[in-house]
């Protein structure tokens, strides 16, 4: 995390022997969050986790052809560039986050594997994507592999959209009204992108889906006998992505923003804050839920040389949301879906010198997620030390804020105890103004 806008304070002592000073953030997979809790002066909360995520990744012609019965692409005026890869993991080390990439992948087929599979592209049988054999493709695929820290490579599609007698249809996994497609189509469509995976050698199977168009259903839907997220499973994908106002069944979700389909843990996008075809244009307003969803377009400039203008732009808006109490950026998926599970559903108080946690709802989700760890933000007007006999402090980092210290605490569950304290206690003389 960036903490280049207030003066960083040492990491202090005093913390239990479980603390690891040259910890990596990298390996984290511990997070949890929930209500704030103020008391005397001293505030604990266990922030709300922001992720990014990017959609339409992948395709290198830009070009909107949905008038022409070819896909909506990214909807810009020039094709993509290996610029625009970069710009993504250029997000990720300003922030020290890493964003998903929800990827396209029928312009990096090399073999035009995709005849066999007609549906999934406006060419049908006469597939031919010799215009995009290139060495842009291994150029991009070094850059992806050799910065898994900074890009999550997501599953979005393979053509986007579904094509019968040359005519497109949305979108690739559902229809409009997010009713999944067949079980044996499904299947097809992910051993394909799996294909074209391996032909570009982009790495393993992805965890992370974000669907085509937005078209899903949460649970089995009509005419199916097992739930879009069930057969992503079977592929090893455990986190699916998706704005709740659009997706069937979303009422059946019993925890606002996330709900778990066949245990895959499914989380609300919301609204994007920019349209999805914007390009050289910087954001504004409040990110109000857990994602911060865009399409690739919204992180590029028309110029790709001026793509950084725009990266700095989203880099400088998103970093005060690791400054707050209330929330934080994700470091990556993993570490974002942990915390918002203990963000909604664990309880936090502040109790005499105790921060008080109550696990017991986020135990009952019955997600293997809930029990790792979390992080908890702290602010008080003293310099504070911490200890736990029932969790691991991973590593604790401060920031001034005026009259106040922010912590922020890296904790990971021992055991699947149903509560937890953490004591604190003045640490040294009051902050020296
Ligand atoms: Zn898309």
């Amino acid at each position: 995390m960036q903490y280049s806008r207030r003066k960083f304070l040492k990491f202090l002592s005093g913390f239990t022997a479980t603390v690891g000073l040259g910890f990596s953030r990298n390996k984290l997979t511990a997070m949890n969050i929930s209500n704030l809790s103020t008391r005397s002066g001293e505030a604990a909360c266990i922030p709300r986790p922001i992720q990014v995520v990017i959609d339409d990744v992948g395709w290198w012609s830009g070009w909107d052809g949905s008038g022409q019965q070819e896909p909506f692409r990214t909807g810009i005026s020039r094709d993509h560039t290996l610029a625009d890869y970069k710009s993504i993991i250029e997000l990720g080390r300003s922030l020290n986050i890493c964003p998903q990439a929800a990827m396209v992948l029928c312009e990096w087929d090399r073999e035009n594997i995709l005849r066999d599979l007609p549906d999934s592209t406006w060419m049908g049988i006469n597939w031919d994507n010799g215009k995009w054999a290139g060495p842009w493709l291994d150029e991009a695929a070094d850059l992806i592999c050799n910065n898994p820290d900074h890009f999550e490579f997501t599953v979005h599609g393979i053509g986007h959209e579904y094509w019968s007698g040359g005519n497109l249809s949305r979108a690739e996994w559902a229809t409009a009204d997010g009713t999944m497609r067949t079980e044996e189509f499904i299947h097809n469509h992910l051993e394909y992108y799996q294909k074209i995976m391996q032909q570009n050698r982009l790495g393993s199977f992805p965890q992370s889906f974000v669907p085509a168009a937005f078209n899903h259903g949460f649970g089995t839907t009509a005419g199916n006998q097992v739930s879009l997220a069930e057969l992503l499973n079977g592929f090893g994908i455990s986190y699916i992505n998706t704005p709740f106002y659009k997706m069937q069944n979303a009422d059946k979700v019993k925890n606002a923003v996330f709900g778990l389909d066949a245990g895959v843990l499914t989380i609300d996008r919301g609204n994007d804050l920019l349209n999805w075809n914007v390009i050289s244009s910087l954001p504004k307003g409040e990110i109000p839920g857990p994602t911060c969803g865009m399409h690739w377009p919204n992180l590029l400039h028309e110029n790709p040389e001026r793509n950084s203008e725009i990266v700095q732009g989203w880099a400088a808006f998103l970093r005060p949301y690791d400054d707050r109490l209330e929330t934080l950026l994700a470091q990556n998926s993993d570490h974002f879906q942990k915390q918002l599970i203990h963000h909604i559903s664990t309880r936090i108080r502040v109790a005499g010198k105790q921060i008080e946690l109550d696990f017991s709802e986020a135990d009952k989700l019955g997600t293997e997620k809930a029990m790792d760890g979390l992080t908890v933000k702290f602010r008080s007007s003293q310099k504070t030390c911490f200890d736990s006999q029932d969790l691991d402090i991973l590593s604790s980092s401060a920031v001034r804020e005026d009259s106040t210290i922010l912590y922020t605490l890296i904790l990971r569950r021992r055991k699947t105890q149903s509560g937890a304290s953490i004591s604190f206690s003045k640490h040294g003389s009051s902050i020296d103004k």
